[in-house]
This record gives structure tokens, sequence and C-alpha cells, in this order.
């Protein structure tokens, strides 16, 4: 059984916890308004009608056990790109503090997609020489007729920024799952070939 085993004071980037398995933190960045805290809340199982094995460390920290290609992973959320009564220092220490991150626009709103880039590019500053997993997110792709930005043109963007990329809904739980095991699935990509 999985307990809590990460504190805030931790510096660690990769934590194990008591169970042996790796643990995560993945970061939302992104536009206000594009469903960074919709696709937080579906990890937190704020949905699941059964009791979840997720655990809230804080207003905008989720924690939950993920069982990904049959090995066991701990995933902590953070969602606090937003937190603007905190300060500008959050964006710098949501900079400084992810494994991995996921980079949100809405497929709805251009300009939430011109920010992405811009998101990239400072990612690839603050964290120099680090080949740090990114999954670029495009979501609300349940609203098909408000639609901006094109699949074909998410996916090149991708290309460009050198990472994953994959269109979401929050709303309708489409490929949410498959979202934060993507994630999961990139660190373990990278953790693995330095092994070797
Ligand atoms: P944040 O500011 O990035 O955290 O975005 P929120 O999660 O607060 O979402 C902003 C608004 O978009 C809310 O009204 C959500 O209900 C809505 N929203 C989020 N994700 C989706 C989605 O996948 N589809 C639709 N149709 N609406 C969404
Ligand atoms: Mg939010």
């Amino acid at each position: 059984y999985y307990r809590r085993s990460w504190s805030s004071e931790s510096s660690d980037s990769v934590i194990s916890s008591e169970s042996g398995s790796s643990c995560y933190r993945v970061v939302l960045i992104g536009e206000h308004g594009v469903g960074k805290s919709s696709l937080a809340n579906i990890f937190a199982g704020v949905h699941d009608s059964i009791d979840s094995d997720c655990e809230v460390l804080g207003e905008d920290t989720y924690e939950r056990a993920l069982m990904v290609d049959g090995e066991s992973a701990t995933v902590i959320l953070l969602d606090m790109w937003d937190n603007k009564h905190e300060g500008e220092w959050i964006r710098d220490h949501c900079m400084q503090v992810g494994d991995a991150y996921l980079i949100v626009y809405s497929i709805t709103d251009r300009a939430s997609f011109e920010k992405a880039s811009e998101l990239r590019i400072q990612l690839r500053r603050a964290r120099q020489k680090e080949d740090i997993p990114i999954i670029l997110v495009g979501n609300k792709s349940d609203l098909v007729r408000c639609r901006e930005v094109s699949v074909a043109e998410g996916r090149a963007c991708a290309v460009v920024f050198d990472c994953k990329f994959i269109e979401t809904s929050a709303a309708v739980q489409h490929n949410v799952k498959e979202l934060f095991e993507g994630i999961v699935r990139q660190v373990r990509l990278r953790r693995d070939s330095k092994e070797k």
C-alpha cells in the first residue's frame, strides 16, 4: 500500500516512495483558461464515484500512484502556474522544479497556442542542457466547431518543440488518462537511456 513520502522540503528531483516505485513531479503550464485545473481535477479523481487513491498535498498539488506498462509510478502534479497572488516567483519556481512538463493550450484559442511556444522557449532557457520530458497538450478537443488550431499545426509545433503531442478533452474526459500515462513513459525513456 502506498503512502505519501514526499514533502515540500525535499529537493531531490526523483524520490523513491516506500513501495520502491519512482516519483515524478509533473508541472502544468499554459495560458489561463485553457483547462489546466480541469485536467488536474480529473487526475485527482474528483469525478470518481468510488474512493480515490489521490492525496491532495496542497491547494494545487496532487499526488497519485499510477500503473503504467505494468510498473507503478507516483506522479505529483503541480497546478500553480496561475496562482498570481503568490507573486511572480511561483512561475520561476515552476520552471525549476518539474521533472516533466505539460504545456497546455486550447484548440479554440490561437493566442494560447502561440503562448505555448513562448513557454517552450522559457523552459529551454531555464533548464539549459537538460533533456526535459514535455508533452504539448491541445485541450478542449470536444469543441470542434470553435476550433482555431488544427491537429496538424499542433503536431508540427511539437516537432519544433522536440516533444510529444496529444489532444485532450477535460470536459468529456478524452485522452486524459493517456496524457498522464504518456508523461510517465517520457520520463522513463530518458531515465532508461541514462542508465545505459
Ligand atoms: P485553467 O485556467 O487553465 O486552469 O483552466 P480551467 O481548468 O479553469 O478551465 C477554464 C474553463 O474551460 C472552465 O470553464 C472549464 O470548464 C473549461 N474547460 C476546461 N477544459 C475543457 C474541455 O476540455 N472542453 C470544454 N468544452 N471546456 C473545458
Ligand atoms: Mg487553473
